[in-house]
């Protein structure tokens, strides 16, 4: 990435996506696991497309994204932090898109008129939470909470004035405040940028996901670009049969391999296994040729595996 300010993005986010796009392309996804999926790589693009605007802003600046944290045995996650000199910034950043409207402080759906998770109670309760964190480590800082719409097609009607929200037309002027803000930055906001750090708690994205076995799974390799199963081998490469994208047979068994220890971490990983996992696809003294170069033979007679 070339970002001039620090950031750090902990792998919170993107693992679960990781997972829940290789199991659809392998696996066909009940609709409400389906839609899980579409709302939070939705909510993942908003956030990415945040953290670039923020990345532009100084050199000085300390991001955190998507950071999962623990206090008073709650776990709450925040999308965005920035770092200044006086302030921490809160981000909660929504994608939402389509109209919505509020009454009686409550987010409805104008389609549907169905109630939606009141961001502003999100946000609060991130705030509280993050609060009694510093305060825990005795530390002084303001924390300005946002909330920030990045969808251009969203629309909220009935906001009241005081909302403490950014509409995709004003994050232009949410970067100019920003840029104003002093972003002096010693070695005490760096300190506090590891303990926030070292204080995001490890969670497994695998018990969110839905039950799946080995054997329920489609064999094969999946094309890097769309995803699709169906593709052709020829003696050095593997071409997409439905977007034409190409790919060096090397490359593809190593995706393939990766694909299979991160959908089954507990799988061992040898010549017969990514065969199998291949659908039979490559030649097996190629697979054993990418097995060797990208990691380390644990011998163990007819048991060996790669690590
Ligand atoms: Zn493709």
């Amino acid at each position: 990435m070339c970002h001039d300010s620090s950031l750090f993005e902990t792998s919170y986010r993107t693992t679960e996506l990781t997972l829940l796009k290789l199991l659809g392309s392998r696996f066909v996804l009940s609709e409400e696991t389906n839609n899980y999926y579409l709302s939070k790589l939705k909510g993942y693009e908003g956030e990415c497309y945040l953290d670039s605007l923020l990345a532009t802003l100084t050199s000085n600046s300390l991001i955190l994204c998507d950071v999962l944290f623990e206090q008073n045995n709650t776990t709450f996650q925040i999308d965005t932090l920035l770092l200044a000199q006086k302030t921490i910034y809160l981000f909660e950043v929504k994608n939402l898109e389509g109209d919505y409207y509020i009454k009686n402080g409550d987010w409805f759906r104008k389609s549907t008129g169905k109630a939606i998770t009141n961001p502003v109670h999100q946000l609060k309760r991130c705030e509280t939470l993050l609060r009694s964190l510093l305060h825990s480590r005795n530390i002084k800082m303001e924390i300005e909470p946002y909330l920030v719409f990045t969808n251009p097609l969203f629309t909220l009607y009935h906001a009241p004035l005081d909302l403490c929200a950014y509409f995709p037309g004003q994050l232009n002027s949410l970067l100019k405040k920003l840029t104003q803000a002093p972003f002096d930055l010693n070695g005490s906001h760096q300190q506090l940028g590891q303990f926030l750090l070292s204080r995001h708690v490890y969670d497994s994205p695998y018990g969110r996901l839905p039950e799946y076995r080995y054997d329920d799974l489609q064999k094969g390799v999946t094309c890097r670009k769309c995803m699709s199963l169906n593709v052709t081998v020829t003696r050095y490469t593997t071409i997409c049969n439905a977007c034409g994208h190409t790919e060096q047979n090397t490359s593809s068994i190593l995706h393939a391999a990766k694909d299979l220890k991160l959908l089954f971490p507990d799988r061992l990983l040898n010549v017969h296994a990514l065969d199998h996992w291949c659908d039979h696809l490559y030649h097996r003294k190629v697979i054993q040729q990418v097995l060797r170069t990208n990691y380390n033979l644990i011998k163990k007679g007819k048991y060996s595996y790669y690590l």
